[in-house]
């Protein structure tokens, strides 16, 4: 047993109108058409951490998530992704 740790770190947040469905920079607290309290959507940009900081970023593009160790995963379903890895030589 440790201390857990948010490994998945949002680098970029925005968030939402779900009244309005507009979508904000994280800098905003309220919808400016309709006033209504913003929720935080999930960031697109990810820092994995690990036991030395940050080990590598992801970037999410709809369904593909590009890392910059150069994995590639592909959600297919919730809850079900593919991941491949872009050969790289040493
Ligand atoms: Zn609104």
């Amino acid at each position: 047993m440790g201390i857990n740790i948010n490994r998945r770190i949002p680098i970029e947040q925005e968030k939402r109108c779900s009244k309005c469905n507009i979508t904000y920079p994280s800098s905003f607290n309220f919808c400016t058409t309709c006033g209504q309290k913003l929720k935080s959507t999930q960031g697109r940009v990810y820092a994995n951490m690990g036991k030395n900081g940050v080990s590598s970023i992801s970037v999410k593009s709809g369904k593909v998530t590009v890392n910059s160790k150069g994995r590639i995963t592909l959600q297919i379903a919730p809850g079900i992704s593919y991941t491949s890895a872009i050969k790289k030589k040493k």
